[in-house]
């Protein structure tokens, strides 16, 4: 299958549009100029928009992991306690960090459950500095309930850290009004723009809590927001530049659409694949209640009884439709569909109609066509 062919329906990267694509292939600049100084002032003051913030944000060279670890080591030293939360994946990843820095007290609960508030607020009574939690575990396909952690944070006085690398701009995300200290994202998600950048926005309250010295040098918030705020706005070592180029068009782009525009079709494109899995007989992964639901950017679903992850992803895949499968233990028991950015309603109905392929051949279909009718009637809707 011809790469220009595929269709690439992970919860990152995703698809880039030829127009942030082509941004990318203008002659470099130098870092230090007027130049990109505005490129960088015109970004933040946009991506304070998807995140809902009057903080100050910085964008940082390196994937959506640099941002988490600027966050932990920029606030967490050694005798430190930092609360973390995990239902997945990669609110592990915030342990892990956690405790190179400092010391971790992980609230753990099994992947794809929802959080228990209480445990959380019991963690947190024994005194942490910070809490960390991911919003949306693309791992398992759950949005968490960041505004209520965002309330028990501000109560034991501890600075909240969200990690919104899936979810800022496809998930509805209030930095402010959730009480968020310390917001992330990375460039390859919901900002459709190749992997490459994390952004982070910082509250005054995380910053009077900084620690004097970061425990990262590269991953210095302090040294990133001084650079940003200078006048042209820098960076404090150079940075990928024509990310920066290509971070701009795709701002711009969803500026055309309209930011709550942009977040209702990305949420209504979710319940279209939902809608589908329902309509073939497929179960959703997580589970949900009343603060906890399904992700409006990554669809995680049950692989089907007798089918193998290499038939089902492996004959997508041979179609040309790329979709992700579980992560560690997940690995084979679940696939996951993302649709974030500027995927379109023909690319969701290609992926359904390939999905429903691939089940008829192995014999799990019972009636053809009923998922892309479900999935077409949300997105026409
Ligand atoms: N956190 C979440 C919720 C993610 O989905 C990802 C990537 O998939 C990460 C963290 C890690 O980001 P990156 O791979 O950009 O470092």
């Amino acid at each position: 299958m011809d790469i220009e062919d595929t269709l690439l329906m992970i919860p990152g990267p995703v698809k880039v549009a030829p127009r942030v694509l082509r941004a990318m292939s203008r002659p470099m600049i130098s870092h230090r100029s007027g130049e990109f100084g505005a490129i960088y002032s015109d970004c933040a003051g946009l991506l304070k928009q998807f995140f809902e913030t009057k903080n100050d944000v910085v964008i940082m060279t390196g994937s959506g992991t640099v941002g988490m670890d600027a966050a932990v080591g920029s606030v967490i030293g050694k005798d430190d306690k930092i609360v973390t939360i995990t239902n997945g994946k990669f609110g592990e990843r915030f342990t892990e960090i956690g405790e190179r820095y400092g010391k971790a007290v992980p609230v753990n609960f099994e992947w794809g459950t929802p959080f228990d508030l209480e445990k959380i607020e019991a963690a947190l009574e024994q005194g942490a500095k910070a809490v960390a939690m991911v919003h949306n575990e693309t791992s398992v396909g759950l949005t968490n309930p960041a505004k209520e952690v965002g309330k028990l944070a501000r109560k034991h006085d501890a600075v909240f850290i969200v990690d919104g690398i899936s979810s800022i701009g496809g998930n509805e995300f209030q930095t402010d009004d959730w009480n968020v200290d310390i917001a992330i994202t990375g460039s390859q998600k919901a900002l459709a723009v190749p992997p490459g950048l994390a952004v982070v926005s910082v509250s005054p309250r995380a910053e009077e809590r900084f620690l004097a010295k970061s425990a990262g040098y590269y991953a210095d918030l302090k040294a990133h927001l001084k650079s940003a705020r200078k006048s042209p706005a820098q960076t404090p070592f150079t940075p990928a530049v024509p990310l920066f180029f290509a971070l701009q068009e795709a701002l711009h782009m969803a500026s055309e659409e309209g930011f709550a525009a942009r977040r209702a079709r990305t949420a209504k494109q979710a319940e279209s694949v939902r809608m589908a899995a329902k309509a073939l007989g497929i179960e959703l992964f997580p589970k949900v209640d009343e603060l906890s639901h399904y992700s409006n950017t990554v669809t995680a679903m049950k692989m089907p009884e007798g089918v193998t992850d290499d038939k089902l992803r492996g004959g997508m895949k041979k179609q040309g439709v790329i979709v992700s499968g579980g992560q560690e233990k997940l690995k084979g028991k679940i696939f996951r569909i993302g649709t974030m950015g500027v995927c379109s309603s023909g690319d969701i109905l290609r992926t359904i109609q390939t999905l429903e392929l691939v089940l008829a051949k192995e014999g799990r279909l019972s009636a053809r066509g009923a998922g892309v009718e479900a999935a077409d009637k949300v997105l026409g809707a």
